[in-house]
């Protein structure tokens, strides 16, 4: 047993951890260090989007890592300019920041808006952010953030972000002021349990943004990079953001982030904005090497036939057990229990040998590979069958 091996003394606690220890990962399926194997519909929360260890990813940072790994960011070096001009070339926006977290790409993002508020908005400042959203754990991040459990989290909080709620366009209207330089939101709320902006809201914010002559900044962190069935998440809506900032996907399971703009908007000076590690060559040949395949004819496609499967095995099993809602798009789904038996099933899933996440208690996340197989589809959609029905639910 891992608990035998293994001491987990050495590390803070920072979440429940079950007493496994992860050795090893190939596609959709991992193995702990008693040669258990685990189908993986979590990948790391979105993040290896072509699954574990797939031989693209590992050969471009083998090779980028015997070439160059980090020649300071105060250099260009060759894979920093190569990813980002593939950013630029596949999105709406011109200009790309590299850092190397989630959290970090969206503090630069309210970096650049506030700067860009100080320049041209009478020094405006504060982002609407939406109720339930997450955005990362920084300070900042946090209040941007609209997670109840966070509220009194590390008082004092950092002010300027006003709370609206996503899909009601009057609630940021009425939290509009002089002081507003924009809105920020992602176009699906993912921790939050996977709620879709609609196309109606996204159009209203992103036109009452030009109208108030305010920034419009996406958190496409979840649903940049192919989740979607579209490469960016924006795509849906025929909008386009200022900014968007991206990260999970976009390394395939290294840390890598980024925060994109566009051209009028980038006003940082020198000075301004930096980082150790950021547009370090090694992270980079892993972001080219995720756009290389993500980018190949019919990859994108596969992701919507095979997230239609994923949507239609678990409204089977929605309309089996008497669950509620099924939401989301391309390869990020949700399923709502209509009961607080999440965490069950997680931990009895997981006992079977299936990685599934629950977000909220009533709910169960799943967001695999976006290489998965419709095989590996119906094997996990068997396994939850199994799991549920042992926690006593009854077809
Ligand atoms: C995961 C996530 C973040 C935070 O990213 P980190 O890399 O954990 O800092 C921010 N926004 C959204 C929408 C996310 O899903």
């Amino acid at each position: 047993m891992a608990e035998t091996q293994f001491s987990f003394n050495s590390l803070m606690e920072i979440t429940k951890r079950p007493p496994i220890v992860f050795v090893e990962g190939h596609g959709s399926w991992l193995k702990d260090s008693t040669g258990k194997e685990y189908l993986d519909f979590v990948q790391g929360w979105a993040v290896t989007c072509l699954g574990h260890s797939p031989k693209v990813l590992v050969d471009a940072l083998t090779k980028q890592a015997a070439k160059l790994i980090n020649c300071s960011p105060a250099f260009y070096n060759e894979t920093m300019i190569q990813l980002a001009d593939l950013i630029v070339k596949h999105s709406c926006l011109q200009r790309v920041f590299f850092a190397n977290s989630g959290a970090e790409a969206n503090e630069g993002a309210v970096k650049l808006a506030r700067k860009w508020g100080q320049k041209y908005k009478n020094g405006a400042y504060e982002i609407i952010t939406m109720d339930h959203a997450f955005h990362g754990r920084t300070l900042a991040m946090m209040s941007a953030s609209g997670k109840a459990e966070w509220k009194t989290l590390y008082e004092p909080k950092v002010p300027g972000f006003p709370k609206a709620n996503l899909n009601d366009l009057n609630s940021v209207r009425a939290a509009i002021n002089d002081k507003t330089v924009g809105v920020m939101l992602e176009p699906i709320q993912g921790e939050a349990g996977v709620f879709v902006a609609s196309d109606e809201f996204m159009k209203g914010v992103r036109d009452l943004t030009r109208e108030k002559g305010i920034l419009l900044i996406l958190d496409e962190i979840q649903t940049g990079m192919g989740r979607t069935g579209k490469l960016f998440g924006y795509e849906h809506y025929g909008v386009e953001p200022d900014i968007m900032t991206l990260a999970k996907g976009l390394g395939g399971g290294v840390p890598l982030a980024a925060l994109v703009a566009k051209e009028s908007v980038c006003c940082f000076e020198v000075g301004d904005q930096g980082g150790t590690f950021n547009g370090n060559s090694l992270m980079m040949a892993a972001g080219i090497a995720v756009f290389g395949e993500m980018t190949k004819p019919g990859f994108l496609e596969s992701v919507s036939k095979t997230g239609a499967h994923l949507q239609k095995r678990l409204k089977e099993i929605a309309g089996q057990f008497g669950f509620g809602e099924v939401r989301g798009k391309g390869l990020l789904w949700a399923v709502d229990l209509n009961k607080e038996i999440g965490p069950q099933l997680v931990e009895e899933s997981l006992n079977r040998g299936l990685l599934i996440n629950s977000p909220r208690k009533n709910t169960l996340r799943f967001m695999p590979a976006l290489t998965v197989s419709r095989e590996e589809i119906d094997r996990m959609i068997d396994i939850l069958k199994g799991a549920i029905q042992k926690v006593g639910e009854k077809p």
